[in-house]
């Protein structure tokens, strides 16, 4: 079912078979990830209607189109999607998807001497946690909005310009709550490695039970380095994600404590989708309060 979800996709875009565009599709704006979503919510406010298509709580390194999303993709005046491989499966498609609509990534203006590398060719794509660099990659996401909606420019560059004073607070006071904790205490411990720029921004050090996508599953050589780790260091929670199974993490956990030491689990981190609505992660800037404060109450 999904594989011919994804080739009525493929077809649908490279035919174009475009659904009629309606007055109100005009103003129909779809991104990949709940967390582009919300950023783009900030931007137009409740002039357009903006659609994710991956919800709360969804891991896009393994998403797979649905037949639903075929409509959206058809239908947006605008898709917006993060870039640097997060969408994994779907980056091919939003490529073709460019050569007959528009279609713009954060990836455009993220400052390129900001990305971290999973290996020499490798780009980290957790981007939106180095806070003052994706602010700063939004710029090409609101020249695109303002070039398609003109007569909004004024109100659109006002709402980044308050967005972006926001997020410049919010990651002030949020380093200086993480400060709180000893520097020795500072270890992020999670499921996949999602948060390394969330590491440079608010100094702390962080480890992984899985690569930088959700894709492969870790090994026996993953668990055994994370437990030893974990043991040597005298870490005293770590922390699962809300898109990633917490199978895997659970195992360590099993297995540090029968090597006598004890570690709990510090609670749920959004690291590639928001949360659901009243979760206080369900937007951009709720996730990285809600982040620090568990990560605070975990290790203290
Ligand atoms: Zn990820």
């Amino acid at each position: 079912m999904k594989i011919f979800a994804y080739i009525l996709l493929c077809v649908c875009i490279t035919l174009g078979c475009k659904v009629k565009q309606t007055k109100e599709n005009e103003n129909l704006i779809v991104c990949s990830t709940s967390i582009t979503a919300d950023c783009v919510r900030q931007i137009v406010g409740n002039r357009l209607t903006v659609k994710s298509l991956m919800g709360a709580g969804v891991d896009p390194h393994t998403y797979n189109p649905r037949p639903s999303d075929v409509v959206l993709l058809n239908d947006a005046r605008l898709v917006v999607y993060t870039g640097f491989h997060l969408e994994g499966k779907m980056a091919e498609l939003f490529n073709r998807l460019s050569e007959r609509k528009e279609v713009v990534s954060f990836q455009l203006d993220f400052p390129k001497n900001k990305i971290l590398y999973s290996d020499e060719i490798t780009p980290d794509p957790h981007v939106w946690f180095d806070t003052d660099s994706w602010v700063q990659s939004m710029n090409g996401v609101v020249d695109k909005l303002v070039d398609l909606y003109p007569k909004y420019e004024l109100e659109f560059r006002e709402n980044f310009y308050k967005f972006l004073v926001k997020v410049q607070r919010k990651t002030k006071e949020l380093k200086l709550k993480l400060s709180e904790v000893p520097k020795e205490r500072r270890v992020l411990i999670t499921s996949h490695d999602a948060f390394h720029y969330f590491g440079r921004t608010f100094d702390i050090q962080v480890k992984a039970l899985q690569g930088v996508s959700t894709s492969q599953e870790p090994g026996m050589r993953d668990v055994v380095d994370l437990v030893d780790f974990i043991v040597e260091h005298d870490v005293k929670a770590i922390f699962v994600e809300n898109s990633v199974s917490p199978k895997a993490l659970k195992s360590v956990l099993s297995s540090v404590e029968r090597r006598g030491h004890q570690v709990k689990i510090g609670g749920t981190l959004f690291s590639d989708a928001l949360g659901s609505k009243g979760s206080g992660a369900d937007t951009y800037i709720g996730m990285l309060s809600h982040n620090v404060n568990s990560i605070k109450e975990g290790l203290k």
